[in-house]
């Protein structure tokens, strides 16, 4: 089942962007997804496979989303 994301969540990956940082923000969804490194600002094109497998948490309104 695929993981439910919206624009605005923040995930968690399993991996670190080469800047360090773990958390990223759904910029567009679709077939793939852009996501914006909280760490340096840095805009990322993802498919979504890759993506749902880097994911360890996702934070949407303040809150941990279950999937
Ligand atoms: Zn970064």
């Amino acid at each position: 089942m695929p993981i439910p994301l919206q624009i605005g969540d923040i995930i968690e990956t399993k991996k670190q962007h080469p800047c360090g940082s773990k958390s990223f923000t759904i910029m567009r969804t679709g077939m793939d997804f852009r996501m914006k490194c909280d760490g340096c600002q840095k805009e990322i094109w993802i498919e979504r496979p890759k993506l749902e497998k880097r994911i360890k948490r996702i934070t949407r309104d303040g809150e941990n989303l279950q999937f």
